[in-house]
C-alpha cells in the first residue's frame, strides 16, 4: 500500500513541478483522502488542483484588459488612499490608489474590509479583476482577492527607468517620469491617511507644452514661481486631467533658469482622445447651440438657475440676469461640449447683457436664441480652457474664445483644386 501511495505522490509531484511544495505535505493529504475512502485517482486530481493553484501565472499590468477575471499580479503600491462610501445605509471604507509593475501604472480600488499593505510595499495580488473606469483599466480587489506582502527576496525587479518627458507627453507615458516645470500655484492642506495626519501640497505646474495639476506628499518647500526638476514622479488622471504625483522618494531640484509656460494646443479630436486637460487650446466648428443657452436667471444665494422666479432650494427670489452658451464644437472627426460664461458669450455674440435683454423684451427668449444661432452656427472658433471627460464625452469650460476668420474664398478655391486634382 505504501509503495502504491508513494507512486501516486511521485506522479503528483511531477505534475506540480518545482513549486516549493513539500513531498511530506502531499503525502499527508493524500493519505487523509485515502482514509476517507476517496479513490486514489480522484485524490490525485484533487491535490493537483489544490496545489497547482498555488502556481501563479503572473500577468503584467500592461496586458490587463477591462473585464478580466482571476488576475494575478506582482506590483508595487504607489499610492494608497481611503474613502468612506455609503452602501445600503452602512458606511464602508474602501481603499484606492495606484499600483505599478515594470510595464505599467494602473489605478486600483479595493472593496476588501482591510488592505494589508502600505504605500511602497511590493505585493502579490491574486484573483483580482479588472474594469474600465474613465477610459483606463482599473484593477479591482474584491473580498476574495488575496493580497500578500512580498519579502525582499521575492521581489521582481520593478524598478523602471525614469523617462524624461514634457507635460504633453504624460498622457502616453507609463511609469516613473522626470519633468521640468514651473510651479504656477500651490496650496497646502492636511489629510488623514491611515489615522495619521499628513500635509499635502497641491496646485498647478506647467512647461512650454502645457499644464497639469500636481500633488506632493512631502514638503519640498515649493513656492509659486519655482522652476523645478522632479525625478521619479508619476502621472495619474482624474477625468482625463493629468495629475503629477510625487513624494519623499522622488527627487526635486530647484533650477535657476526660468522656463516659459504655455497652453497645450491640440486638435479637437486629439483632445477627445485625451479626455481632459488644464488650460488647453483647440479649434472647432460650432455645429449646435443647445436649447438652454442664451439668457438665464440665477438665484442670488446659490447661483442655481431659477425657473419662473423660483430657486429649487431658496424658493421665490429676485433672479440675477446672466448669459451663457452650451454648444457642440466639432472638428469633423470628433466633438466636445463647450460651455461659455457671460463674459465669453458677450464677446462671441458681440452683444452685451442689456442688448440681449432688449431683444427678449421685444421678441422673447426664442428670438435671442435664434440670433445667437445665426451668429455662431458653422463658425470656426479657437477655444481655450479646462477640459474634462465623463461618460458623456469631453466638456470644455471656455475661458477664452475667438472666432477664427476663415478665408472662405481661399478655402473654396483649395477645395475646388482638390476636387479637380482627383479627376
Ligand atoms: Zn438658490
Amino acid at each position: 500500500m505504501d509503495s502504491e501511495i508513494s507512486a501516486y505522490v511521485d506522479e503528483i509531484m511531477s505534475v506540480l513541478g518545482d513549486e516549493g511544495i513539500s513531498r511530506e505535505d502531499i503525502e499527508k493529504e493524500f493519505k487523509r483522502f485515502i482514509e476517507f475512502g476517496v479513490p486514489p485517482e480522484q485524490a490525485k486530481r484533487s491535490l493537483i488542483r489544490k496545489f497547482g493553484g498555488k502556481k501563479i501565472t503572473r500577468k503584467f499590468l500592461k496586458d490587463v484588459k477591462p473585464n478580466e477575471q482571476s488576475i494575478n499580479i506582482v506590483c508595487k503600491i504607489i499610492t494608497k488612499n481611503t474613502r468612506e462610501i455609503n452602501v445600503k445605509g452602512e458606511t464602508k471604507t474602501i481603499y484606492y490608489g495606484m499600483l505599478a509593475d515594470e510595464t505599467a501604472v494602473l489605478p486600483f480600488t479595493s472593496w476588501r474590509p482591510d488592505f494589508p499593505a502600505e504605500k511602497g510595499d511590493v505585493v502579490e495580488i491574486r484573483n483580482a479583476y479588472s474594469r474600465e473606469w474613465q477610459g483606463t483599466v482599473q484593477i479591482n480587489i474584491g473580498e476574495r482577492t488575496g493580497i500578500k506582502k512580498l519579502d525582499e527576496g521575492d521581489i521582481p525587479n520593478i524598478q523602471q527607468d525614469v523617462k524624461k518627458c514634457k507635460i504633453k507627453d504624460v498622457y502616453s507615458t507609463f511609469g516613473p517620469i522626470e519633468i521640468e516645470a514651473k510651479i504656477l500655484s500651490i496650496s497646502e492642506k492636511e489629510v488623514e491617511t491611515d489615522g495619521t495626519k499628513k500635509k499635502v501640497f497641491s496646485g498647478v505646474l506647467g512647461d512650454d507644452t502645457g499644464k497639469a495639476q500636481f500633488t506632493a506628499w512631502h514638503d519640498f518647500n515649493l513656492k509659486e514661481g519655482d522652476v523645478v526638476r522632479i525625478k521619479g514622479c508619476y502621472a495619474k488622471f482624474w477625468r482625463g486631467i493629468p495629475q503629477i504625483v510625487f513624494d519623499e522618494r522622488s527627487t526635486v531640484d530647484k533650477l535657476k533658469e526660468d522656463i516659459s509656460v504655455g497652453s497645450l494646443s491640440v486638435p479637437l479630436h486629439k483632445l477627445v482622445e485625451m479626455r481632459g486637460g488644464i488650460d488647453v487650446t483647440t479649434e472647432g466648428t460650432v455645429i449646435e447651440i443647445k436649447e438652454n443657452s442664451g439668457y438665464v436667471e440665477r438665484c442670488p444665494e446659490c447661483n442655481r438657475l431659477i425657473k419662473n422666479g423660483e430657486c429649487s432650494v431658496h424658493g421665490k427670489v429676485k433672479g440675477v440676469a446672466d448669459l451663457r452658451l452650451k454648444m457642440i464644437v466639432d472638428d469633423g472627426c470628433a466633438g466636445v461640449s463647450a460651455i461659455a460664461n457671460r463674459e465669453v458669450t458677450e464677446k462671441l455674440i458681440d452683444m452685451n447683457l442689456s442688448d440681449c435683454k432688449k431683444i427678449i423684451k421685444d421678441g422673447g427668449e426664442e428670438e435671442l436664441l435664434d440670433i445667437i444661432r445665426k451668429k455662431l452656427l458653422t463658425k470656426k472658433l479657437r477655444l481655450r480652457g479646462n477640459a474634462f471627460g465623463d461618460e458623456f464625452g469631453t466638456t470644455l469650460i471656455i475661458k477664452e474664445a475667438a472666432v477664427v476668420n476663415v478665408d472662405i474664398q481661399r478655402e473654396a478655391q483649395q477645395f475646388l483644386q482638390m476636387v479637380e486634382g482627383e479627376r
